[in-house]
């Protein structure tokens, strides 16, 4: 079976004050007993995987050893079939690399690196609780791009304090060092973060909504213009170097997540993990499954799935594979949504595509809910 594989870190030195994802801080001494598990979880699966890439994200994966890493990749290695992988990436953050990790890193397979900067600003950096400093941001990608030929950096807008000249030049940063792949993200404020009590407090600054559309229309304009053309929502990147990972979960490919609160998807079923690191591993440990949920996906959820995730990408619905997948016709589905979407120039509907106009990438959230059946 095809399959992409995500592994989750949950590990990092500092919890960002944006922060939702799950992962903790102050438990680095769980980090070897959590590699042993991670190991455990994989060679319980079965060996059937044919893996067409594999994606180590967090938390801060780049807190783990070189040792650590090796392990995992070996336990992969000798349990699946990674003849046809074409995508190994790792997140990193900076502050937390050098030179020399990103050389071992190479040698141990992974070809895709992806930095979590977020911002070139030093008082934003600090602001949002990162570790990291413009000078050591700058150091991390130059450093990641002696050694590969693809490097992704995280950047966001919507920041509080942030104005639009912060975001140019962190854009102009990004595009004088050349790096293959951007994704932006505007700030949500989630529940359980440093920002969601402050900003309930009225103590956040947040750029007000006409500043962050702002922000958003420089955004569109100008990253192609340094050449990183826009595949998905948030999602530029030169020609040839997109996220094939990311670009999967797109697309209705089949991954497995192993480590803590980490996802997995076959086709017909979802399983997610304990998301607490302590339980995961005891879990493991003692033998136990380690599912918080699993679950069949009905063919309406399959279905509006598919659309939903689909229209985040340029290439946007394929009305064919709609029609192969689910053996009945898009529109007789979803004809409403599709019409109401039309009249609102939200969708264009080319032979066998449906696709969000660049109005409907904007305002992608109406879209995607009119999917909902
Ligand atoms: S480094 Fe990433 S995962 Fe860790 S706290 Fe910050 S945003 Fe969250």
């Amino acid at each position: 079976m095809e399959s992409e594989i995500y592994i989750h870190i949950p590990f990092c030195l500092k919890k960002c004050k944006y922060c939702a994802f799950n992962s903790i801080v102050g438990t680095d001494a769980l980090i070897e007993s959590y590699v042993n598990a991670l190991c455990t979880e994989i060679n319980s699966q079965s060996s059937d995987l044919d893996v067409k890439t594999i994606y180590i994200g967090g938390g801060t994966p780049t807190l783990l050893s070189i040792a650590h890493i090796k392990k995992i990749f070996e336990t992969i290695g000798n349990k699946f079939n990674l003849k046809h992988c074409l995508e190994v990436t790792m997140e990193a953050n900076p502050g937390t690399v050098n030179e020399k990790y990103f050389y071992e890193l190479r040698q141990l397979g992974v070809n895709r690196i992806s930095l979590g900067v977020q911002s070139f600003d030093d008082e934003l950096l600090k602001l949002i609780g990162r570790i990291h400093n413009r000078s050591e941001a700058i150091a991390s990608v130059n450093n990641a791009k002696k050694l590969f030929n693809n490097v992704s950096i995280d950047l966001m807008y919507g920041l509080p304090s942030q104005t639009l000249d912060n975001l140019k030049d962190s854009i102009d940063m990004a595009a004088s060092l050349d790096v293959e792949h951007v994704s932006i993200y505007g700030l949500e404020i989630e529940e359980g973060t440093e920002f969601f009590k402050l900003h309930s407090q009225n103590k956040l600054n947040l750029p007000t909504e006409d500043e962050a559309v702002e922000m958003y229309d420089y955004i569109v304009d100008r990253l192609p213009k340094c050449g990183w053309w826009r595949y998905e929502i948030s999602n530029f990147a030169k020609s040839g170097f997109e996220s094939q990972h990311n670009l999967g979960y797109w697309s209705d490919v089949k991954y497995i997540g192993f480590g803590a609160g980490a996802h997995s998807y076959d086709g017909f079923r979802r399983k997610s993990n304990v998301k607490s690191v302590s339980e995961y591993i005891n879990g493991i440990i003692n033998g136990r499954d380690v599912s918080l949920l699993e679950e069949e996906i009905t063919t309406q959820a399959a279905m509006e799935e598919f659309c939903f995730l689909a229209l985040r990408t340029v290439d946007g619905i394929n009305i064919n594979k709609f029609k192969q997948k689910f053996g009945v016709d898009i529109k007789i589905i979803f004809g409403n949504a599709i019409n109401k979407l039309k009249r609102q120039n939200l969708i264009d509907i080319t032979n066998d595509r449906i696709k969000l106009t660049d109005y409907g990438m904007k305002f992608g959230n109406i879209a995607f809910a009119e999917f909902l059946i």
